[in-house]
């Protein structure tokens, strides 16, 4: 028998929510409808409540309960279990926190950010999918959602500098950067491990990773558990604290990027000593320094920019530079850049089993896009979309496939006194 839902615990976090910003949102909607063409979820289904405003009902309604005239009157309707349980689905399985919504609102209302705060409240009410919450639970438990706890780690990347022949420092006393690896890298695609290694052996970086803070990916922000968000949060900030370490890289995860890099800080309640930069932010700085040696890849190249990595977390520009002259066909998808469409695996919601369907049905915008540039690579940086994409793709039957930028670019890396000749 399901755990009965705790309305009042859902209203007290709704309320705590409804901070100043917050409030001026939820005043500023328009009712204008723009938003419903921007979520590829609305695209791809065509359900009326798939629009990006609809899902700021529940926090809406909590708000209005408590602040309008007409609750002064006591008048107001309340949030109610019925409302916690139509919106339990559409804040957790139909929003990957993409903000495109946000790029087309006359208002500029967050959503992304709302749905964020508003899955908090679910969670408080004892709602949410199982899987999610329990990536979540398993990260603060055993350091990551997928079981990498520091003993893995160590073998994992003990084993990847044996089969690659190269050093991957770990636990070093001191070093200028912290590099992070998010476990879906680490137990899927374990070769972008190495590639972010060879990478920075390539560039003479002082780095190293950590037992103490490895995990980059942080479920507990995505499944509404701040608790776990801080936890994950202080054990990346402890490790590099302790390294002294100047950068913190982030891996090709996009979330773990944008929870790290701009709610940081807040989680923490206080700032952070060091900056924070996703791997092709890094790359792209090495490559202005003179410290990337490549040679140029041939067979043309498509990119799909990650939401929170290029539209939420600035980093369009520099996927772009780190391709200039080295992808000598490439070639932009349509729309592309900070209007790219999210891969529909976002926000958690590839982690959520029961919105597999739905996944794959957003999934066919992608694969049109990539399809009409004629590439023959779809090139990104985030593990989490390439997690997505493969499944969805396995799923359709689609030929097509994902590539790490992180792994092309290893893979053209030139040494001291070798030609940069085209591959
Ligand atoms: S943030 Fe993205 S997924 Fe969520 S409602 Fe807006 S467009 Fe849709
Ligand atoms: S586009 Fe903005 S103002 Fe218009 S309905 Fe959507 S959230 Fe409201």
């Amino acid at each position: 028998m399901n755990a009965p839902v705790n309305v009042d615990a859902a209203r007290n976090v709704f309320f705590k929510q409804v901070e100043e910003p917050l409030v001026a949102y939820l005043e500023a909607c328009l009712h204008c409808g723009q938003c419903a063409d921007a979520c590829h979820f609305h695209e791809a289904s065509g359900d009326p409540r798939h629009t990006p405003a609809y899902k700021l009902f529940p926090i809406a309604k909590a708000y209005r309960s408590q602040k309008s005239p007409l609750s002064w009157l006591g008048l107001a309707p309340r949030i109610t279990e019925k409302d916690l349980s139509e919106w339990e689905e559409l804040l957790f399985d139909t929003c990957t926190m993409c903000g495109r919504c946000t790029t087309v609102c006359p208002m500029g209302i967050d959503i992304a950010s709302i749905v964020g705060k508003a899955r908090q409240a679910f969670v408080a009410a004892g709602l949410g999918p199982e899987d999610l919450l329990a990536a979540a639970d398993f990260s603060r438990d055993h350091g990551s959602p997928l079981g990498l706890d520091p003993g893995k780690l160590e073998d994992r990347i003990e084993w990847l500098a044996d089969e690659n022949e190269i050093d991957i420092p770990l636990d070093k006393d001191k070093a200028e950067v912290l590099l992070t690896v998010s476990s879906i890298e680490m137990m899927k695609y374990p070769v972008s491990i190495s590639a972010m290694a060879k990478i920075m052996n390539h560039a003479g970086v002082d780095y190293t990773f950590s037992t103490k803070g490895y995990e980059a990916t942080n479920f507990g922000y995505l499944a509404g558990k701040a608790d776990v968000a801080k936890i994950m949060v202080t054990r990346i900030a402890e490790a590099a604290e302790a390294v002294g370490a100047k950068t913190v890289v982030i891996p090709e995860c996009g979330h773990a990027y944008g929870v790290l890099r701009w709610g940081g800080a807040n989680i923490l309640g206080k700032r952070m000593p060091f900056e924070v930069l996703h791997i092709t932010e890094y790359m792209a700085k090495l490559k202005r320094e003179g410290r990337l040696k490549l040679k140029p890849h041939n067979g043309s190249i498509t990119y799909h920019d990650p939401c929170q990595i290029s539209r939420r977390g600035g980093a369009t520009e520099d996927a772009r530079y780190l391709l200039d002259g080295f992808a000598t066909d490439f070639r932009e998808m349509t729309p592309t850049g900070n209007q790219n469409w999210c891969c529909g695996g976002g926000g958690g919601v590839q982690a959520i089993g029961r919105a597999a369907e739905l996944r794959h049905q957003v999934f066919k915008i992608k694969i049109d896009q990539v399809e009409k540039t004629g590439a023959a690579a779809l090139v990104s940086s985030c593990a989490n979309c390439r997690l997505t994409m493969d499944e969805s793709k396995a799923a359709l039957g689609w030929k097509g496939g994902l590539e790490s930028i992180v792994e092309i670019i290893a893979d053209h890396l030139v040494e001291d006194g070798a030609t940069a000749k085209a591959d």
